[in-house]
């Protein structure tokens, strides 16, 4: 079986974002990545093999360089440059295809209801899903490609496959869809470790939900999250106190330490012989 390596990265420019998600897994402790730091990134991740570039956050459309100057150096490098974004602050037209591929937005519902409350915007007078709605007929009006992303958790268990016929309807009606990624609901992060008691699921009940969205047979991929610190082909970077942090070192350190803690707890709890 062939090994497979890590060629997406994700940059996590600054964890500022002008929405407050009932499950962001955002840490506050990112830093704002200076120009410096975004482009020695850049040139290290080129080194390294990565070719395929995510920008997020937080919100990366409100990093205070600019996210076109972060996309544009990111191009010049070779990368192949998607931007992970709420959608609040894209420009309304066709979003710098100069040096943007490809978009992933959100949709946690296909109905104004949940997803608004899972996704509540701090200004603006309507919601977040009927901006969706405009950003998604906006990208198509443009002709440019689109990744979905829905979190899968209590809130939107049972009606989440909804958002799959939506998005079928969205390629019939000539809607560039790249992929729908299905992420499962983490309880870490600003939001996510606050929601849990309301939208934590089982292991199993988002195998389940997977399943029956790929029993479908939409006409575009489908892509499994359960954890994105245990992903095959895809790293994070940003960057804290100064150092640039990358996730698969840090988790994995995060989880020898648990082990270590775990162990230690139980060396502690045997009794004594004596
Ligand atoms: S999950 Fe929501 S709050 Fe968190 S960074 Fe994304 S858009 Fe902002």
């Amino acid at each position: 079986m062939a090994l497979s390596r890590k060629t997406i990265a994700v940059i996590m420019l600054h964890a500022h974002c002008d929405m407050r998600c009932m499950f962001c897994i955002t840490d506050n402790r990112l830093e704002v990545m200076t120009p410096q730091q975004y482009t020695d990134t850049l040139d290290t991740l080129r080194q390294q093999g990565f070719d395929n570039l995510v920008l997020g956050g937080g919100e990366p459309f409100a990093w205070p360089h600019g996210l076109p100057v972060a996309a544009q150096h990111a191009k010049e490098r070779g990368f192949y440059v998607q931007v992970g974004t709420n959608g609040v602050r894209m420009p309304d037209d066709a979003a710098y295809p100069q040096w943007v591929d490809r978009y992933v937005l959100p949709l946690d519902a296909a109905t104004p209801t949940i997803h608004n409350r899972l996704r509540p915007l701090s200004r603006g007078d309507s919601g977040h899903y009927e901006l969706m709605t405009r950003r998604l007929a906006q990208m198509r009006r443009h002709d440019r490609a689109v990744t979905v992303s829905t979190v899968i958790s209590r809130a939107n268990l049972d009606n989440f496959i909804q958002i799959g016929d939506y998005l079928a309807d969205y390629v019939a009606s000539g809607g560039r869809l790249h992929a729908w990624h299905l992420y499962r609901f983490i309880p870490e992060g600003r939001g996510g470790k606050y929601h849990a008691h309301q939208l934590a699921i089982s292991d199993q009940e988002f195998d389940d939900a997977v399943a029956c969205a790929r029993a479908q047979r939409y006409p575009f991929t489908l892509f499994k999250r359960p954890n994105m610190q245990h992903s095959a082909t895809v790293d994070f970077f940003w960057y804290e106190q100064g150092n640039r942090c990358v996730g698969s070192k840090r988790w994995q350190q995060e989880q020898t330490q648990q082990a270590f803690d775990e162990t230690d707890n139980m060396a502690c709890m045997q009794p004594e012989n004596g």
